[in-house]
């Protein structure tokens, strides 16, 4: 390496650090209002979090650190790979940017607060109008900030795909670039024919379940049990899966998420309501996998700044293998009925560890997505998506939203929606922007294909069911973790599999479970 780059690479690692301190205390800030922050002290929180954001922000647009940050990323050649993975991340956000002033990003970031704001109310009065105007202004900012980024800085970033949407002139442009910012190279085409897909085999079988003979019980699953009850089951939970409770800690909040602080502090949450005990259990799982990811990364990539590399669908992946694909299998169950026997005496009275394993699983179409079983999942993800290309390409005005939500439902589900807080006002994250959704979905094509590999590999079966999560965590670490940060989806699926990227396994997967449980 020339002296240059290296004085260069030292600066931007220097204001690196000094950036993640702010970022760090943000974080921190922002975990403890979403948990025990009085709501008084709210406000005054807010304030102080917008502060260090404002501190990160202008530390990375300072000219000398895009300056330095151009001439690394021209240099890239030079640099060892870490180095290169965080110089080639610093220019795509600085590429889509680039043309966003300080003015104008302070106005977007104005439209989704506001957003938020109209849309908790809005929710809450369960009267979409309230929120019409907010979402409106959230569309046309995503359009405006896309349309001043450079096409060419994009088709450069995007490789030399050929598919029609990513040419500035095609109707689905728009939405094409939003995918992209959250699962990076993949293509409107790409996602339509996915879902297409899905819909051909996951259809005619969700005709068949609901047609089938097979009666399950569920009563048992809705019996009271106590906070102390859930919290026990909490602790045994996430100690079985292995999250390390000297890196991490949890608590709850409205909805669950996972927070990453630092390299060694990792934090959960989950949600205990009386009359469901599965669901705390299943977030905790959900968010504790999230979380496996976190922990067990390098430690090179906090050294050299790329640990945000990883895209949600590679992170849903994650959390979804261990809420799902190991978490809600025969041999999970196997390992943990007798202890759910032990801690829910009253619920479980009566329950035979088939039974508990049927109501886990069972498929009941539903209006709320977070509720949704693993079956159904797909459907509430495609709809969405199908709704987000009408609204960003202008074929539906944002009045009509609900409309068309109730057909949707009606047409893939079979349930139609009374109100506006059980149909489109459910989920937050329009109020944010669009084109998240469908990350959720490919987190399940991912897992279901490197679940195939690793199955060749270890005996997944026998490891859950003697709660050796050891041997799974680190075939994770190994094969799925630990290039996350530095490859595209697309080459970190071929990376894990050696092969190209298919929603097969996962129909295959569903087919297969769902036939033998429906009894079809
Ligand atoms: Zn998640």
């Amino acid at each position: 390496m020339n002296s240059e780059t290296k004085k260069n690479l030292d600066f931007v690692q220097a204001v690196l650090k000094e950036a993640e301190m702010y970022a760090h205390a943000s974080r921190l800030l922002t975990y403890d209002q979403e948990t025990i922050c009085p709501e008084k002290g709210m406000e005054e929180q807010g304030e102080i979090t917008a502060f260090l954001q404002n501190q990160v922000f202008k530390l990375q647009k300072q000219p000398k650190f895009e300056e330095a940050m151009l001439y690394i990323y021209e240099h890239r050649d030079e640099l060892e790979e870490f180095d290169r993975v965080c110089a080639e991340q610093l220019y795509r956000d600085y590429a889509k940017t680039r043309n966003i002033t300080t003015e104008k990003q302070l106005e977007f970031s104005r439209i989704m607060n506001k957003a938020f704001v109209d849309w908790s109310a809005a929710r809450k009065a369960s009267d979409f109008s309230m929120f019409a105007d907010s979402l409106k202004k959230v569309r046309d900012a995503n359009i405006e900030m896309i349309k001043l980024r450079d096409p060419k800085d994009m088709e450069d970033l995007n490789g030399k795909k050929n598919a029609p949407s990513l040419d500035p002139d095609n109707k689905y442009y728009v939405m094409g670039q939003l995918i992209g910012d959250y699962e990076r190279g993949i293509t409107i085409e790409e996602l339509d024919e996915c879902f297409e897909h899905c819909k051909e085999r996951l259809v005619p079988l969700l005709k068949k379940i609901m047609s089938s003979k097979k009666k399950i019980r569920t009563d048992f699953m809705h019996k009271e049990v106590t906070e102390e009850q859930q919290r026990r089951m909490t602790d045994y939970l996430i100690s079985v899966i292995g999250y390390d409770l000297t890196r991490g800690a949890y608590s709850t909040s409205e909805h669950p998420f996972t927070d990453w602080m630092g390299k060694n502090d990792i934090r959960i949450t989950t949600h205990y309501y009386p009359t469901d005990f599965a669901a705390s259990m299943y977030s905790i799982i959900h968010e504790g996998g999230h979380a496996l990811f976190e922990m067990l990364q390098p430690e090179e990539n906090y050294d050299h700044f790329i640990e945000g590399g990883k895209t949600l669908g590679m992170h849903e992946s994650v959390s979804r293998m261990y809420e799902n694909r190991l978490g809600r299998s025969k041999s999970f169950i196997k390992l943990i009925y007798p202890k759910t026997c032990e801690i829910f005496p009253e619920a479980m009275e009566g329950v035979s560890e088939e039974e508990f394993y049927e109501a886990i699983n069972v498929v009941e179409p539903s209006l709320i997505r977070t509720e949704s079983d693993e079956f159904t999942y797909t459907f509430h993800i495609i709809i969405r998506y199908e709704i987000e290309k009408e609204i960003i390409s202008g074929d539906i005005d944002i009045a009509d939203i609900p409309r068309r939500w109730r057909e949707k439902y009606e047409e893939y589900l079979g349930v139609s929606p009374k109100t506006d807080r059980e149909g489109v006002l459910q989920d937050v994250h329009w109020a944010s922007g669009f084109g998240y959704f469908p990350t959720y979905s490919m987190g399940n094509m991912y897992n279901a294909m490197y679940y195939n590999r690793m199955k060749n590999e270890i005996d997944i079966d026998k490891a859950v069911e003697s709660g050796d999560f050891a041997t799974i965590n680190n075939w994770m670490k190994e094969n799925v973790f630990k290039k996350a940060d530095r490859l595209s989806p697309a080459e970190w699926i071929k990376d894990i599999t050696g092969r190209d990227f298919t929603a097969d396994d996962f129909l295959d997967y569903l087919e297969e479970k769902y036939s033998g449980l429906y009894e079809l």
